[in-house]
């Protein structure tokens, strides 16, 4: 069974930019605006010895209200079939009441769970990373997938156990 990595999180964390550099491809929609990947999209990807499915969703729409109308049922749904999540936040927009709710839909899952905080780059990522440990799904992962700082790392420790 190839395992099947899926990018959660709130709309313009870099999801997309993720899934685009995991798949060398283009085909997940990279906007500067929240929202317009709207629903989930497969990929294959091959990386440092490991391959695995990752799957991108379009995200959380976090002006919504309730855990379950926040999260995007493709969301919801990615996070069901996956067997790892990548939980990722904006490092240098913070922590969000989004954030928040994810978390803890994710904690109420039994799912592997990695918090990635991106868009580290040109930033004091320890300082603006420290607040996401909030979240309460243990380690923060810092990131910077336009650049693919912190992605094959993640990655070998994610799946080293599959
Ligand atoms: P998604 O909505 O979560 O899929 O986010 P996207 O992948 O579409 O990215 C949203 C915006 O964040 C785009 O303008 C990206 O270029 C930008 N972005 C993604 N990753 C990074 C990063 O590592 N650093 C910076 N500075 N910007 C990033
Ligand atoms: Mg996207």
């Amino acid at each position: 069974m190839i395992p099947v990595v899926a990018l959660v999180g709130r709309p313009n964390v870099g999801k997309s930019t993720l899934f685009n550099r995991l798949t060398r491809t283009r085909d997940a929609l990279v906007a500067d605006y929240p929202g317009l990947t709207r629903d989930r999209k497969y990929g294959r990807a091959h990386l440092s010895g490991y391959e695995f499915i990752v799957v991108d969703t379009g995200g959380i729409d976090g002006t919504e209200e309730g855990i379950e109308t926040k999260m995007a049922e493709q969301s919801l749904a990615a996070i069901e079939e996956a067997d790892v999540v990548l939980f990722m936040t904006d490092a240098r927009a913070g922590l969000t009441a989004a954030d928040l709710a994810i978390a803890q839909h994710l904690r109420s899952r039994d799912k592997i769970t990695f918090v990635v905080a991106n868009k580290v780059d040109g930033i004091d990522a320890d300082s603006a990373c420290g607040e996401f440990w909030q979240l309460g799904l243990g380690e923060v992962y810092q990131m910077a997938a336009a650049q693919g700082r912190g992605v094959t790392g993640l990655v070998e420790y994610a799946l080293a156990p599959f």
